[in-house]
């Protein structure tokens, strides 16, 4: 696995492995009734994993994708939840901030981010329109010196727990995908309340976030013109990020099956002996390593962002395969694999969140068959030797 990898990324890489594997996997289950892993979270903020994708001169360690890819794989081979939690931190939200927030908010946030100290909520989707983002209701308007916010969010990630809101929404009520900018909203700001909440089957809580009147300072008015394309770029990060968790999902429950199956014994012999359970180990693997590359190859196009079709492809294959491998992962384990005694109906259940964030898979699959009709160009990689 550490192949063409620097001697300073297998030891980072290392160390968040052997805190994971000594310290977390013991932990996971107990976060599955919604509780945050902030014990977790604390002890990758002292190894500097929470300032990934934090500048250096804010206190981070300003990583590329791929090496932060690295080590939420890692984490994931252990726990879905910190995962997912560690994803708020070195995504999307944190990479708008270090981007485009006026600098007394990246001063005063991001080495808060950086510490564990202040946990960062990413609020796009809405009641009526997900997918569909043309579709946004939520909108900010000047009123006088200031800027007043209106809407509702939902499925939002540690709302409960964030100290900054990054809320993407109709600015002016322009209308369409065009008129789309992003607003910092901070905990505490009149009009702002975190309401219904959804218990998912990965574990974690989700909740439905209000602005009603929210007035804020213009600066806080990060992305204004263009907002919309520009945001994207910023998810073709997102969509390597995502599949990093579905990969190590994945490997966990694939590690799991092959010990399982070489100390379970039928008909006198373990399981393992058998060819049709060699072959499914087999089939496992083969899945991971396939997926594996493509996920490296995305992570390693990025300057600064991914190449957007890499990255849909990697997304959409680490999703799947990790559906796939722990679903296997359960049958290796036989009756005992659906229940929770072992861990591997947990990273099945992590597993079926890939395909639903960061970009469906329907999303995702009609971009890729967009540009393949439009002509690939050989730089894409796909039709060409450019990439290799
Ligand atoms: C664990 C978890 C964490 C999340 N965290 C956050 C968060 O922190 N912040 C946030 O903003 N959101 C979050 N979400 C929400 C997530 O981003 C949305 O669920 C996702 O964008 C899909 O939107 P939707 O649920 O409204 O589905 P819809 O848009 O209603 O789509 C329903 C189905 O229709 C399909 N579909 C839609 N349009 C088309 C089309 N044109 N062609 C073909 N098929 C189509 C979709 O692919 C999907 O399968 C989270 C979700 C989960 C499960």
């Amino acid at each position: 696995m550490f192949e063409r990898l620097s001697e300073e990324q297998r030891r980072f890489v290392g160390t968040v492995r052997a805190l994971a594997q000594s310290r977390f996997k013991e932990r996971a289950a107990s976060y599955m009734d919604g509780s945050f892993p902030w014990e977790n979270i604390r002890a990758l903020a002292e190894l500097g994993v929470l300032g990934m994708a934090v500048p250096e001169e804010l206190g981070g360690l300003g990583l590329p994708v791929f090496d932060t890819a690295l080590v939420l794989e890692e984490i994931a081979k252990v726990c879905y939840v910190t995962a997912m939690a560690v994803l708020g931190e070195v995504g999307v939200q944190t990479r708008i901030i270090a981007h485009y927030a006026p600098e007394a908010i990246r001063a005063r946030i991001l080495p808060q981010v950086c510490r564990g100290e202040s946990i960062l909520a990413i609020c796009m989707t809405e009641p009526d329109a997900g997918t569909d983002v043309a579709n946004y209701r939520t909108n900010v308007e000047r009123v006088g010196a200031k800027l007043r916010l209106n809407g509702v969010k939902t499925l939002i990630s540690r709302a409960e727990e964030a100290a900054m809101f990054v809320v993407f929404t109709r600015v002016d009520k322009r209308p369409g995908r065009e008129g789309i900018g992003c607003v910092l909203v901070e905990r505490g700001t009149p009009g702002l309340a975190v309401t219904g909440s959804f218990h998912t089957m990965g574990g974690e809580n989700l909740h439905e976030v209000r602005f009603e009147d929210c007035e804020i300072a213009p600066e806080n008015l990060v992305i204004e013109e263009d907002g919309f394309r520009r945001l994207l770029s910023s998810f073709n990060t997102q969509r390597c990020l995502n599949p990093a968790i579905s990969l190590g999902l994945a490997e966990g429950a694939f590690e799991e099956a092959v010990r399982y199956a070489q100390e379970r014994a039928a008909f006198g012999r373990p399981i393992a002996a058998f060819q049709g359970m060699r072959w499914k180990l087999a089939m496992m693997y083969r899945e991971i390593e396939s997926a594996r590359s493509i996920l490296y190859r995305a992570c390693r196009s990025a300057n600064p962002f991914p190449d957007p079709l890499l990255a849909a492809v990697a997304k959409i294959t680490c999703n799947e395969t990790a559906q796939r491998v722990t679903s296997e992962a359960v049958q290796v384990f036989g009756g005992y694999g659906f229940t929770d005694a072992f861990p591997v109906s947990r990273l099945y259940r992590g597993a079926r969140y890939g395909t639903l964030g960061g970009g469906t898979t329907e999303t995702l699959l009609d971009l890729i068959g967009k540009r393949v009709l439009a002509g690939l160009d050989p730089a894409d990689g796909i039709s060409g030797l450019a990439n290799f």
